[in-house]
């Protein structure tokens, strides 16, 4: 079990005295709270090790990998390109693999492009979390586990839009795993630092959380999405108050970006659950759903206490990836939906 330090987050409204009836609808999240640290192997965590026997071979991904590449150009070849001409442009769209743009900063001028990869070996994948059912109330593991373990691939791959980098999820009885690995084998590509985990230890924290409103019974959802349109310039709605931010197990799904999509399950076509929410910010606007704990932060990008609070696995993805995952089917299907 996790040591138990608190962090206690408040919704910004009250949403069952201003909505009667949401209550119906209510449901649980944990959030993780992750928080920079030095995670043990058998804990919960975000990034570090995982609890991976020694001898089950490590997953791997074959790629191919888009690698973004930049070629110095000397001065004289740095001026053409200032103002390229459309053909210019052509003989660069021609000649750079992926041509994505010219970059030109003091240290020189770069121009951008993107080579596709493939690694014959494999590179291995990065762990992402490890969460145990016994600290995390809302993580609910297929029959005969009690922990489950998340990995991807720190690259972008053809076809990865627009579900991001494909999740591996293993779910695992920690009792089993009597012999270790001491350390991940590090990846052979890293394409994006921005899909690589720092270390963090968790807080859950159980909280409610509501529907999105249009997943809500039509004269409910109306009078909800009516109160959010008198809503001034930084003033808190049922949009900010129904579902917090942040990395998250179970809760509501948000719509923000599409409609709701259907998730259901590719096998027995039953509507899939949410299991996990990736989101680089842990607070909301203003620093909404802020832990009590960390309410005398104030936002600031150079203030190395509120980035550790407010960005603190330093994974973007982008605005936030949730996997959703069937736990009737036997193999645990999953799909990725990324806003
Ligand atoms: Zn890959
Ligand atoms: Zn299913």
């Amino acid at each position: 079990m996790l040591p138990r330090v608190p962090l206690t987050s408040l919704p910004p409204l009250d949403l069952v005295r201003l909505f009667p009836g949401i209550e119906a609808y209510a449901r649980t999240a944990t959030r993780l709270h992750p928080r920079p640290g030095v995670p043990s192997v058998s804990g919960s965590h975000v990034g570090g090790m995982l609890l991976w026997p020694q001898h089950e071979p490590w997953p791997t991904c074959p790629g191919p990998h888009l690698i973004r590449t930049e070629i110095p150009v000397p001065p004289q070849v740095a001026a053409m390109l200032m103002m390229p001409g459309p053909e210019t442009l052509v003989a660069l769209e021609q000649q750079v693999p992926g041509f994505a743009g010219v970059r030109t900063t003091e240290a020189g001028t770069v121009v951008l492009g993107t080579e596709v990869v493939s690694e014959p070996a494999g590179s291995p994948l990065v762990p992402l979390a490890q969460l145990h059912a016994a600290d995390v109330p809302d993580l609910r593991c297929p029959a005969g586990t009690d922990v489950l373990q998340v990995l991807w691939c720190p690259n972008e791959h053809p076809g990865d839009s627009p579900t991001g980098p494909p999740v591996l999820l293993k779910w695992r009885t920690a009792s089993s795993v009597v012999d270790p690995l001491d350390a991940p084998p590090a990846p052979l590509v890293v394409s994006d630092e921005d899909y690589l985990p720092r270390p963090c230890v968790l807080h859950p924290e159980q909280i409610t959380e509501y529907p999105w409103w249009r997943e809500l019974p039509d004269e409910l959802g109306r009078r909800i999405r009516a109160f959010d349109d008198t809503r001034r310039f930084g003033e808190h709605g049922y949009y900010s108050a129904s579902r917090a931010p942040g990395w998250k197990v179970g809760g509501c799904p948000n719509w923000e970006v599409s409609d709701p999509i259907p998730m259901d399950c590719p096998h027995c076509h039953q509507s899939m659950e949410l299991l996990l929410t990736l989101d680089p910010t842990e607070s909301g606007a203003g620093g909404a759903w802020l832990p009590v704990e960390e309410s005398h932060l104030q936002p600031s990008h150079i203030d190395p206490e509120w980035k550790a609070a407010h960005e603190p696995t330093g994974v973007s993805v982008g605005r936030r990836l949730r996997i959703f995952v069937c736990l009737t089917c036997p193999d645990t299907p999953i799909r990725q939906n990324l806003q």
